[in-house]
């Protein structure tokens, strides 16, 4: 068993770490207020291959592990994890394409996809279905020309920002079976958003509603076979776990350095705070819960790469346990700046408040514990 990074995986986070901090850390708040990203943040990070991390060289991808995947956004995390989760977005969804589409839609989309050209957004949730998601309502009626979409998709990250939205809607029956994944282009008519979500945190993300009136797409935009849309959305959710538990990672080992730093600046009864014990068991706890969360993290990675039969279960527990020890070193993190850890120019409130929706999409941290209940008691 080798915990080591290779000189490779190393080079592949100095790269991302590197590329955040430049381009993205400095612009993160002022993004944030705009409630948007830059749209020429996206090929740069296209240039440097981090498009289609997992998608295969023949596609155009990088053909990375996910693995080397959670390198990339734990070191871009540390710079903004808002900027982060929206590009593991991109991922998931140019690897569902990757993996599940026709040679022809893959030559069609992915070439635009993989320069970042194209921003691509995921569209499972609805206002009445989340954890549930095979009750999804939105529905794809067959024409001779193609589907006529009707419905509407809810908390859309890239809602009304994206430029190709992979919906899964209903071609057929109740449950999981009549769900097919569709691609609807920005511009097509019957397509409209809803207003921006004011949100906690991801705040440089614009988040909408997604809304499909007589929408009509032609045939060739369906993602490989009807009625398999549901298993392509899931499987692409598996990476989508891990990507953004490395986003939890990632900032709050940001959080716990830049604390680090300030315990040391920080004088309180004639000495630096970082000098009373009883706040160095904390940091050292923070330590010890981050290291564990990242190694946790890296075994499910390599579970998934390497096919074992437990990879979901494994993606589902990291996701739980690395998200929620992430909001916790942060929180700790705020607590330990005192009152300058509440204001935004200290960094660490930003983190508390991007953090805190890692416990709820990608699966909600109770629908994790479900995944491994079920998978204990099926035993
Ligand atoms: C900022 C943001 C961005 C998002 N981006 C996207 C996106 O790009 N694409 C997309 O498709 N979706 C997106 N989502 C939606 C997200 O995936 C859902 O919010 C999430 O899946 C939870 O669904 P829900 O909000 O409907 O909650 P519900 O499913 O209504 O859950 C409410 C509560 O009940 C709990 N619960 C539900 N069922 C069970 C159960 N069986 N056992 C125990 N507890 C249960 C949940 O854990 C939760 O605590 C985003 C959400 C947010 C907030």
């Amino acid at each position: 068993m080798d915990f080591a990074l290779t000189e490779e995986q190393t080079a592949i986070f100095e790269m991302a770490y590197a590329f955040g901090q430049e381009h993205i850390a400095p612009h993160a708040r002022d993004w944030e207020a705009q409630g948007t990203i830059p749209k020429e943040l996206w090929p740069q990070l296209g240039e440097l291959g981090f498009a289609g991390l997992y998608v295969s060289e023949d596609s155009g991808g990088s053909g990375l592990s996910r693995l080397d995947a959670t390198l990339v956004f734990e070191a871009l995390s540390m710079a903004c994890p808002s900027v982060a989760a929206f590009l593991s977005i991109h991922n998931m969804c140019a690897k569902m394409i990757d993996a599940f589409a026709s040679d022809a839609m893959k030559a069609r989309v992915l070439p635009k996809a993989m320069t970042m050209e194209t921003v691509l957004s995921y569209c499972l949730t609805e206002p009445g279905s989340g954890s549930d998601a095979a009750a999804l309502k939105t529905r794809a009626e067959r024409t001779n020309e193609g589907y006529t979409l009707n419905g509407t998709k809810a908390f859309i990250s890239g809602g009304g920002y994206s430029d190709l939205y992979v919906a899964m809607v209903r071609t057929g029956e109740d449950g999981p079976k009549g769900v097919s994944a569709v691609l609807i282009e920005d511009g097509t008519p019957g397509l409209s958003f809803g207003g921006l979500e004011d949100k906690m945190g991801w705040r440089s993300q614009p988040t909408r509603q997604v809304q499909f009136d007589d929408c009509k797409i032609p045939v060739d935009n369906l993602l490989g076979e009807e009625g398999q849309g549901f298993k392509y959305a899931m499987a692409g959710l598996d990476g989508g776990r891990l990507n953004i538990a490395a986003c939890s990672l990632g900032a709050a080992q940001t959080g716990l350095t830049s604390t680090l730093a300030y315990m040391a600046e920080r004088k309180a009864f004639g000495k630096s705070i970082d000098q009373f014990q009883a706040l160095q068991f904390r940091l050292a706890d923070m330590e010890i819960e981050l290291q564990a969360a990242r190694t946790f993290l890296r075994q499910a990675a390599w579970k998934l790469d390497t096919g074992a039969p437990d990879a979901t279960k494994f993606c589902a527990m990291a996701k739980k346990f690395v998200t929620e020890t992430g909001s916790q070193v942060v929180d700790q993190c705020l607590q330990l700046h005192g009152g300058y850890g509440y204001l935004a120019d200290y960094g660490i409130e930003k983190l508390v408040r991007d953090l805190r929706v890692h416990q709820i999409l990608e699966g909600t941290n109770e629908i994790m514990r479900l995944i491994v209940a079920r998978q204990m008691l099926a035993r």
